[in-house]
């Protein structure tokens, strides 16, 4: 059981967990929990998508959630101190029935049936007006924490927005408010004119890797259509296999800089939800774009600890492109 508390001088919430949190359900003797066959070892299954041979992707609750679905929200206060149930959802989705395969060398088609899977559950839980954001992360890779080795990301569907997708969302109003065009729409135009960073682009989706870089090798994905919101956006076979070239695309350069790193949608928040506050982000479908940022593990990255908030990249984002672009 766990609680979220915020501080109040970074509106940060922090998550505080009793029993720790490494990666779902450890691995056993029985095998892996995530392989066809072992389906008995996780919990029933949310949703399934099945290609008519069997499942190819398969949604389920987390064994040990550092959200859950059936507490209150509760918000209390302690002086001036504010702390919240941790209400929401934390769900698996195991996303190919073959163990030990990474998004590189599994096909296209099957890395659609991912997104239409991402695409769902994100419109599942987006109808519970308590939850706020929706998060789709993957760690690959041992050092990323990792601890099965079979293709799968977590979705945490949060009663806050996490920190850095609110930061992304009021530097993206900020830019809309003076110029009336979405920052990200820029940002596109102007690595497609200059050309350096670009890791790859299709008719819909660019790669490329952000010019402050955190990470070295970092590169986001992103559609060329402005949209805010993925599960809106990639609805067609057609939008889920451009973005799946893509996708498979750059896993291929990344991995063949490291087998370690994460994958995070950043999507926007649940717009139904009834706090949601209309004063701030009014405009947040026109300055919003939706993306995937992929950080890889691929260097010692000196982390920044509070009060030093620099992180030091060695790799430069035109470097990195360069690098990527070798690996094919
Ligand atoms: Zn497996
Ligand atoms: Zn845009
Ligand atoms: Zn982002």
């Amino acid at each position: 059981m766990g609680e979220m508390r915020l501080d109040p001088t970074t509106r940060a919430w922090i998550l505080v967990e009793s029993h720790g949190h490494n990666d779902v359900c450890e691995h056993n003797h029985d095998g892996c929990p995530f392989c066809p066959g072992n389906e008995h070892l996780t919990p029933d299954a949310i949703h399934t998508i099945d290609n008519g041979k069997g499942w190819i992707a398969r949604a389920f609750p987390d064994k040990k959630p550092v959200f859950r679905i059936e507490l209150d929200e509760a918000k209390q206060g302690e002086g001036l101190y504010d702390r919240m149930m941790n209400r929401g959802a934390h769900e698996v989705i195991v996303e190919n029935p073959s163990h030990g395969t990474t998004l590189a060398n599994i096909s296209e088609d099957d890395i659609s049936y991912i997104f239409d899977m991402y695409a769902k559950r994100i419109l599942d839980l987006k109808q519970d007006k308590m939850i706020r954001h929706i998060n789709i992360f993957k760690n690959q890779g041992r050092a990323t924490g990792a601890a099965i080795e079979h293709l799968h990301s977590h979705l945490v569907a949060s009663p806050v927005i996490p920190t850095r997708i609110e930061q992304e969302m009021r530097w993206a109003k900020h830019h809309y408010d003076m110029k009336e065009r979405c920052l990200f729409c820029d940002i596109i135009r102007q690595e497609i004119r200059d050309g350096r960073r670009i890791v790859m682009e299709n008719k819909d989706f660019i790669a490329f890797c952000p010019f402050a870089s955190i990470f070295p090798y970092e590169v986001w994905i992103a559609p060329k259509l402005h949209n805010s919101s993925f599960e809106k956006d990639i609805v067609t076979k057609d939008r889920q296999m451009s973005l799946a070239q893509i996708m498979k695309g750059v896993i291929k350069c990344i991995e063949g800089i490291t087998p370690h790193y994460h994958i995070v949608m950043h999507n926007v928040p649940n717009e139904e939800t009834e706090r949601f506050d209309r004063s701030i982000f009014k405009t947040l479908r026109q300055d919003f774009h939706w993306h995937f940022e992929i950080h890889p593990l691929a260097h010692e990255v000196i982390r920044p600890h509070r009060g030093n908030e620099f992180h030091i990249n060695p790799v430069t984002a035109e470097r990195a492109a360069e690098g990527l672009k070798r690996q094919v």
